[in-house]
């Protein structure tokens, strides 16, 4: 029987909730978090909200909880303007009177639409810092985490087994995104000293970024890009462990350090040993911070330590469903397991605002995908149409973006100049304008 179960069988997030509101109903977790941090720089910024907001209006009992780990670079300014504005700007990408089953499969591409909102709002303000962010947020027994960048987040569950749920965006350690920016136009290598050898990490010129995606970074060029790496886990109703952290930590601690010098206290020590045990072979040298939260049945108010494992961990989920489909199927993996719900790091828009459940009624018809500004009728653009080509497109072809995001899903794929090039040549025409103007003026005088 157990053979049967684990035979490539999806578990859809309908048949998940289905199970919840049967005959194995689980209670709300409880949902407890504690932070430490180690100033250098004072570039990382924390948001911890074990309510911040519900998923119904005025029902407490649809709360959901955010955690957001925000490590700035080159100044503090997009770490300070992500920490305030990403979950605004999220609650704005969601539609209003959904079913929770529809509210967590529409959570991945409003994550994309908030951050590449929020990146585009703070390249209006002209600052050139940026961050990384890694954002988590918890709904009962479900786990959304969407990044950019180098902070990473990890689950451990009640049984001992690890989760990595982010995205590594350093060019030393994804091969992808190195083709993908070098695609773009932006060229990826080591710096390389006058006459010497090169140096240090993969970097991305100009601009000299380690990072392939972030929030802000606007004079590195549009091949940085907001995008974030999502991934959706359902926990058992045994709970586990949740560790965000930033590179500070990262650095000089691997997950298993990091759980094993933690494990079994409350979420505030665990955050606190971890921090002192990343700093404590080398000292303080990067901004380092640590969030520690635990999801556990009612009213066990502190977690048991898990099993440990032996050997090296094995970073693997049961089954991967690739794609979140609303039909109920009749097998199911077990409820003891974390289930994989969704998982995409794609960088094109096309892919992830219409992602697998692009269902049309989930979109305001007439507003941009992205910033959520309304449209007149006609002046939405496809996210799908392609600049180069103009081909017919068939059937619904939302969901739609207004010209100003439009010009931005292009300049992140490498289809037009980035904003401030773009800017340029608009002036480099008004002035050739300016000079035709003048001539024919001079003709007729
Ligand atoms: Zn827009």
């Amino acid at each position: 029987m157990a053979m049967a179960a684990a035979a490539a069988v999806t578990v859809p997030l309908g048949v998940l909730l289905r199970r919840e509101v049967t005959s194995e109903r689980m209670e709300r977790p409880d949902v407890l978090c504690g932070e430490a941090a180690r100033s250098r720089k004072g570039e990382d910024f924390t948001l911890l909200r074990t309510e911040a907001g519900e998923r119904v209006a005025g029902d407490p009992s649809t709360s959901f909880s955010v955690f957001a780990l925000f490590d700035g670079h080159n100044g503090s300014g997009a770490a300070m303007y992500a920490k305030k504005n990403l979950l605004n700007n999220l609650l704005r990408a969601i539609p209003s009177g959904l079913s929770r089953e529809e509210w967590l499969a529409v959570l991945p591409r409003a994550l994309v639409a908030a951050f590449v909102k929020t990146d585009k709002d703070f390249q209006a303000v002209a600052e050139t810092s940026g961050t990384t962010v890694t954002f988590v947020i918890i709904d009962e027994w479900v786990v959304t985490v969407a990044s950019v960048g180098d902070s990473r987040c990890i689950l451990e569950s009640a049984d001992g087994s690890v989760y990595n749920l982010s995205a590594d965006h350093r060019f030393d350690s994804n091969q992808d995104e190195v083709q993908r920016v070098t695609a773009c136009g932006s060229k990826v290598g080591k710096l390389n000293l006058v006459g010497g050898p090169e140096v240090g990490p993969l970097r991305c010129w100009p601009g000299g970024l380690c990072l392939s995606r972030s929030i802000g970074d606007m004079d590195v060029g549009e091949c940085i890009i907001p995008v974030p790496h999502v991934k959706q886990v359902k926990l058992s109703n045994a709970g586990g462990r949740i560790i965000i952290a930033s590179d500070g930590v990262w650095d000089d601690l691997s997950f298993e350090m990091a759980l094993e010098c933690s494990r079994g206290f409350p979420s505030d020590i665990a955050a606190n040993r971890i921090v002192n045990e990343a700093i404590q072979p080398r000292g303080l040298r990067d901004d380092t911070t640590c969030i520690v939260v635990d999801i556990l049945p009612p009213e066990k108010l502190a977690p048991s330590p898990p099993t440990k494992r032996q050997g090296k961990i094995a970073f693997k989920f049961r089954r991967k469903h690739p794609d979140v489909s609303f039909k109920l199927d009749r097998e199911y993996a077990e409820p003891d397991e974390v289930e994989e719900i969704f998982e995409d790091g794609s960088a094109l828009l096309s892919k992830r605002l219409a992602a697998g459940y692009a269902l049309q009624s989930m979109f305001e018809p007439l507003s941009c995908a992205v910033c959520q500004v309304q449209l007149k009728a006609g002046q939405g653009i496809s996210v799908h149409s392609n600049p180069l080509q103009h081909e017919k497109l068939l059937g619904w072809q939302g969901p739609f973006l207004c010209q100003s995001c439009n010009e931005k899903k292009d300049a992140m794929e490498g289809k037009r100049p980035p904003r401030g090039i773009a800017n340029s040549l608009c002036y480099l025409v008004s002035l050739d304008n300016i000079v035709r103007l003048l001539i024919c003026s001079l003709i007729l005088i």
